[in-house]
């Protein structure tokens, strides 16, 4: 624990997901007395389901060149990695004019950059967090085993490789017989793969969150479970939380609501562009067979892995409201992609889940204080990354609360940089 010469100063943290407990861990280490606000238990919301890749490389975004011609494909296609609520269309073609802005190759290399300084260290600090608690093995070594349908044959010279080379991925290409002497369940109709090392993956990611809020309790975090409807301003600094059960003051806020963040920054006036980018998971819980390490299906967008609960294949993208009744034909249709890729696998008995990735259209998070809201710092909108993210986040939320990180230091996380 630090020895910050404010160490009695309390921080308020709304959201106890993975990005939320981050923040818990970081600020104590500063010497912060810490209070997390969550409806739910930590971890149960986005931080649940996820595909667990913790990965120091996770530096090229969604938004990549020639993204838009491959978009028609994708919606045409029932069971295609992309879908969308037509009605919420009024709202996701400004966010997608936003995003396609966003993939002109300039500023692709600077997103991933700004990606990249998010990511590189996460293994170390999630071992780091974990040590002690008794639950180390939550965190697995992984490779990215990234494989390719049929003939289809990677480039490392391709831009999504080359971001990663770039910043020192260790990168190959393996083919045929290699692929399963790596992945052995793996189909013999998947012909190359390209293989990143020196990865992590959660075994469990809501367990994962659970065993770091419980170590974040034990040094003295406060978790009070509330549903907050609002933010005030409070009279004279801070801010006031409004729960049915009345206001919880908060002299320092962060707001680490995931997808919820938005509609609670409404109450305070303030509008961002963050969508809701829902992903699903299938959870096999008797498998027959097992993986080794994270496996993508490049084609079909989806990541599978062996976790505590069975085998589990989550993705897909589906731009609709958050609170729109799930779309398990989503997760259903992980089932036959997964029997392909992985021809011995039982597919029944399995258990379906919806999370909602917020998501901003440069596919960056928002780290920052809030223009015109003293002490209140943004720590949400990180799409398809966060767990890998989460520990830098809290890292630079807890500098910033310190006054040791500036938000000119952190621009291209600018909660106000859509304007
Ligand atoms: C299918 C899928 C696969 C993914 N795979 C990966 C992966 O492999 N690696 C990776 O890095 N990322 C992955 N992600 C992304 C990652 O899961 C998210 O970015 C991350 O979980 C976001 O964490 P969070 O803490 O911001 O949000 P959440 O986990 O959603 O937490 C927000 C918390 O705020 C609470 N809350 C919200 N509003 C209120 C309110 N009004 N009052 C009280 N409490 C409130 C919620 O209850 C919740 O606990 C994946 C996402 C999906 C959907």
């Amino acid at each position: 624990m630090g020895t910050h010469t404010e160490a009695s100063e309390e921080v308020t943290i709304l959201g106890a997901g993975i990005v939320g407990v981050c923040c818990a861990l970081s600020l104590q280490e500063k010497g912060y007395s810490v209070t997390l606000i969550d409806r739910e238990l930590p971890g149960e919301a986005t931080s649940y389901g996820n595909a667990g890749v913790i990965s120091p490389w996770s530096c090229v975004p969604q938004c990549m060149p020639g993204t838009l011609q491959q978009v028609p494909g994708w919606l045409l296609s029932s069971d295609g990695p992309v879908s969308i609520r037509w009605r919420d269309l009024p709202t996701t073609v400004p966010w997608a004019l936003r995003f396609l802005a966003n993939t002109r190759l300039p500023k692709v290399e600077d997103i991933s950059r700004a990606m990249s300084a998010l990511v590189c260290d996460n293994v170390d600090v999630y071992r780091r967090f974990l040590k002690g608690t008794g639950h180390e093995n939550l965190l697995r070594d992984s490779w990215y085993v990234n494989v390719f349908r049929g003939k289809a044959s990677p480039v490392l010279s391709d831009l999504a490789w080359r971001l990663r080379t770039d910043k020192g991925a260790p990168i190959e290409i393996v083919r045929d017989g290699e692929v399963r002497d790596i992945e052995p369940a793996i189909s013999e109709d998947y012909h190359s793969a390209v293989i990143i090392k020196d990865q992590g993956r959660a075994a469990a990611p809501g367990r994962l969150c659970k065993v770091l809020a419980d170590k974040a309790k034990a040094q003295g975090a406060k978790f009070v479970r509330a549903e907050v409807r609002g933010i005030e301003k409070a009279p004279h600094a801070g801010y006031l939380l409004v729960t049915p059960e009345g206001e919880i003051p908060a002299r320092r806020l962060v707001l680490a609501a995931g997808i919820w963040s938005a509609d609670l920054l409404k109450s305070l006036g303030v509008k961002v562009p963050l969508i809701s980018e829902r992903g699903y998971h299938l959870e096999f819980s008797d498998p027959g067979v097992a993986l080794n390490h994270s496996v993508a299906d490049v084609q079909g967008k989806f990541v599978v892995s062996s976790m505590e609960g069975g085998l589990r294949a989550a993705g897909t993208a589906e731009f609709a409201h958050h609170s729109a009744p799930p779309r398990y034909s989503r997760a259903d249709m992980l089932g036959p992609q997964t029997k392909k890729l992985l021809p011995a696998l039982n597919i029944e008995p399995n258990a379906r889940w919806m999370g909602v990735r917020p998501s901003f259209p440069d596919n960056l998070p928002a780290i920052g204080e809030l223009p015109g809201l003293p002490g209140l710092f943004a720590a949400f909108g990180h799409s398809h990354y966060g767990l890998g993210m989460a520990p830098a986040t809290g890292r630079l939320v807890a500098g910033m609360v310190d006054g040791a990180v500036s938000n000119a230091e952190v621009s291209a996380y600018a909660p106000d940089r859509f304007g």
